[in-house]
């Protein structure tokens, strides 16, 4: 590997740049100071496999890596060289990647500035969605739990940690008969995100979806339908969503890499609309993106070679 580093097939389907994998007493186990990306490969319309929008993931956990101080020395080419590596050797070609930057010392510190972090990598099988096995509609509530606040956690990290608030909501959601969450921005009270995708609702063929001055994750998937929306000619609003938009809503779904896009059934007891033909119309243009049928950029697609 370029730069020296150290790769390392681990028990499972991972590596770990370090030898010693990650110990126990890592920060990143103790206290949840990790930072990840989940990134999806799919076999392409011309039988070969591509990672979609690794590029972007990888400059996301780069990102979230800087804003939480995390010390490292890979660059975006190197994880990029990583990830692609992981899925090949994985070789099967619908798979979810998921690097991330783990705390390798046993200390028992939160300063992360002086821990030593290194690159992980674990792969899962993740089979493509067709109009056969396509989730059902999701049935919502609306959490009490809210996002965690600006003020206390930056929304654009994607780190281990928030991923409790996640869980808190889903868990009690899950317990009390439905899918999932929504969860509301802790100062504004409006719709920010589901527990681990991003919304959008649609009226009058239009799409909205929260902007991301609220607190919620900045989407890859939320960025890709934004950009198929305006391809199709369709009219966007990235803006406040309240509660009022939920009941007047004709449709709504999900978007997120692993669960690609799902509609919603219901919010508590209001059953949505069986019919999403902007659903519909989004979600064939979206498989179509990502098994390259449909050329929207070039740099969606990064081929990996099969081994
Ligand atoms: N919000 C949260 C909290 C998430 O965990 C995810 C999944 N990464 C998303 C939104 C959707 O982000 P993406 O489309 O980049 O997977």
């Amino acid at each position: 590997p370029p730069s020296g580093l150290t790769t390392w097939r681990g028990p499972h389907t991972g590596r770990c740049q370090d030898r010693r994998g990650l110990p126990f007493g890592s920060s990143s186990v103790q206290h949840g100071t990790a930072v990840f990306e989940g990134i999806r490969a799919y076999a392409s319309c011309t039988g070969e496999t591509a990672l979609f929008r690794a590029e972007d993931h990888l400059t996301r956990l780069l990102e979230s890596a800087r804003i939480l101080g995390i010390r490292h020395d890979l660059d975006h080419a190197l994880l990029l060289d990583e990830v692609v590596r992981a899925a090949s050797e994985y070789g099967e070609p619908n798979c979810y990647v998921r690097p991330g930057l783990f705390a390798t010392d046993p200390y028992l510190s939160i300063d992360l500035g002086r821990l030593s972090f290194t690159l992980g990598i674990e792969v899962w099988p993740m089979p493509a969605h067709t109009p056969e096995t396509a989730p059902p509609g999701a049935r919502l509530t609306v959490s009490p739990w809210h996002r965690p606040s600006p003020l206390s956690f930056p929304p654009r990290a994607k780190a281990v940690g928030t991923y409790v608030t996640s869980a808190l909501a889903k868990t009690a959601a899950v317990d009390a008969g439905f899918d999932d969450a929504l969860q509301l921005d802790p100062h504004s009270g409006r719709i920010a995100e589901a527990t681990t995708s991003n919304v959008f609702i649609v009226r009058d063929w239009t799409l909205f979806t929260p902007w991301l001055t609220d607190s919620l994750l900045a989407g890859i998937t939320r960025d890709t339908v934004i950009t198929l929306a305006h391809e199709l000619g369709l009219a966007i609003h990235e803006g406040p969503v309240d509660m009022e938009d939920l009941e007047s809503a004709e449709e709504m779904f999900l978007t997120g890499t692993a669960s690609e896009l799902q509609p919603v059934a219901s919010i508590d007891d209001r059953a949505l609309p069986k019919e999403h033909p902007v659903f519909d119309m989004i979600s064939a243009a979206f498989q179509a993106a990502v098994t390259g049928t449909r050329f929207t950029r070039q740099r969606w697609l990064t081929p990996v070679p099969t081994s």
